[in-house]
């Protein structure tokens, strides 16, 4: 199938072949004629399937008729107002509106909240066809009466979940009313739970269903795999780990704000480019940060779940998560910044002995088993330096010096199967070892038993 067979505008079909896509994905595919018809959709579609373009293209192929020139703001009232959770969202739609509407004069904008609203008051007062917005943001709009929604046509809201956990139904309901009665309503949403189906009921209007994964679905493009490690070698690990596969570009996942700093922070004493994104930092902190990692100035951007929502970086070749996610879908999220459109990825995730059961979780949800390996020396029960593979410990000497005499002030009870010498793994590769199993360091040293008696398997993790 080709974008040919919609009967798009050349003027669209241009900006799609100036993006490289020579095929619409599955949700493009299915949403596109609907939109295109008039219909309203309830699309179960995750971040990373394509489905911006898939409610993108055709509303600016129905607004085509509508576009002009003139200066004046009556000549572009709000016809699609496109409602998201996040303002890293907002902005990647607002980015894909412009892309594929290039060549169309069409105007859109985005507004969220966080930043002066003077500069978008001058943007939204002179007119926009399609209008990008997080629901508080709106609001003060409405309220400033800069934004009139009553020549809306189409409404979209999209990632509609997460708008509803970060408690924005009372907006939602507050927006909706002020639209007029007769529009097309596209509603995306990754999971449906009875809440979002109460919402869809009393906005659509004989949806059509387009479901293009099953849900909580990983792409197969991404090869998954989980190391066990001691909660405070965690960082060690990750550097070894960088340095090792040579990753030029992850995102990495870290459970609390603080963590994320911290971490970012260490990664930089270990010279290696890193940024953080947290809901501490600013708005203009964060842009700036993503924007450095999408150039490649900084190779990796650490991150909590709900900064990182909505981020589109193409082609993320690796998301590690530094912590497993408590709620297991939000793996899927995460690891949905990799392999997206098809394109190969690789998902890291590190797990200390008590955050097994979260990856347990896991494999149940997306049906999966990840795959188990070993780094040697990290494994929990082996942090002892002196006996880490690659020389590793030289270049974290003076940590690792804190750290194990630390340990062995804590010493405590080992679990004996934590004294076992080091065994691949049935999961790991036996006969052609794959990137992710670790080889042996040159002097081929094996790590011995007794290293675990000074692990610190059973201790506390560390507070990230
Ligand atoms: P989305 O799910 O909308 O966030 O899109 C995920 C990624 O897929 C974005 O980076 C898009 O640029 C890309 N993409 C969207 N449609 C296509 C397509 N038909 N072919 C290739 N890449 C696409």
């Amino acid at each position: 199938m080709s974008f040919d067979s919609f009967g798009l505008a050349p003027e669209i079909l241009r900006a799609i072949a100036e993006e490289g896509y020579t095929e619409p994905t599955p949700i493009q595919a299915q949403a596109i004629p609907v939109v295109l018809q008039g219909g309203d959709v309830m699309g179960a579609a995750q971040t990373g399937t394509g489905k911006t373009a898939g409610f993108t293209l055709p509303i600016l192929q129905l607004l085509k008729p509508n576009q002009n020139a003139s200066p004046s703001p009556a000549r572009h009232p709000v016809r699609a107002l496109i409602l998201l959770p996040t303002r890293e969202l907002a902005l990647q739609v607002a980015e894909s509106v412009a892309t594929y509407g290039k060549h169309l004069q069409i105007r859109s904008t985005c507004v969220y909240g966080g930043v002066d609203i003077a500069p978008q008051l001058k943007i939204v007062r002179a007119g926009v066809e399609v209008l990008i917005a997080t629901p508080g943001r709106l609001l003060d709009h409405i309220e400033q009466k800069s934004v009139n929604l009553g020549q809306v046509q189409m409404l979209v809201l999209d990632e509609a979940d997460r708008m509803l956990d970060m408690g924005f139904m009372p907006d939602i309901k507050r927006i909706v009313a002020l639209l007029p009665q007769k529009r097309q309503n596209l509603l995306f949403s990754a999971t449906f739970s009875d809440e979002i189906k109460r919402l869809a009921g009393g906005i659509l209007k004989n949806p059509q269903t387009i479901e293009v994964a099953r849900r909580n679905q990983t792409a197969d493009t991404v090869r998954q795999v989980a190391y066990a490690v001691a909660e405070d070698e965690k960082r060690n690990l990750l550097v070894h780990l960088v340095e090792e596969k040579k990753i030029t570009q992850a995102i990495i996942f870290s459970n609390t704000k603080l963590g994320t700093a911290r971490l970012a922070r260490y990664l930089e004493q270990k010279g290696l480019k890193a940024d953080a994104i947290h809901g501490d930092k600013s708005q203009g902190e964060r842009i700036i940060a993503l924007n450095k990692f999408k150039s490649g100035e900084i190779a990796l951007l650490v991150a909590t779940d709900v900064a990182a929502r909505g981020l589109d970086i193409q082609e993320m070749p690796c998301v590690i998560n530094y912590d497993l996610p408590h709620a297991s879908e939000d793996y899927v999220h995460r690891i949905g910044r990799t392999g997206r459109a098809g394109a190969e990825g690789d998902a890291i995730s590190l797990f200390a002995p008590d955050e097994e059961k979260y990856l347990i979780d896991i494999e149940k949800l997306i049906k999966k088993k990840i795959e188990r390996v070993a780094a040697q020396g990290y494994e929990p029960g082996a942090s002892e330096p002196a006996f880490r593979a690659g020389g590793h410990e030289r270049r974290h000497g003076r940590f690792d010096r804190d750290h194990s005499s630390r340990q062995q002030k804590n010493k405590v009870q080992v679990d004996p199967w934590y004294l076992k010498p080091y065994e691949p793994t049935a999961a790991a590769p036996s006969a052609e070892p794959k990137a992710e199993a670790p080889q042996p360091s040159s002097t081929g040293t094996k790590k011995p038993a007794i290293a675990a008696l000074l692990g610190g398997m059973a201790r506390k993790p560390t507070a990230q």
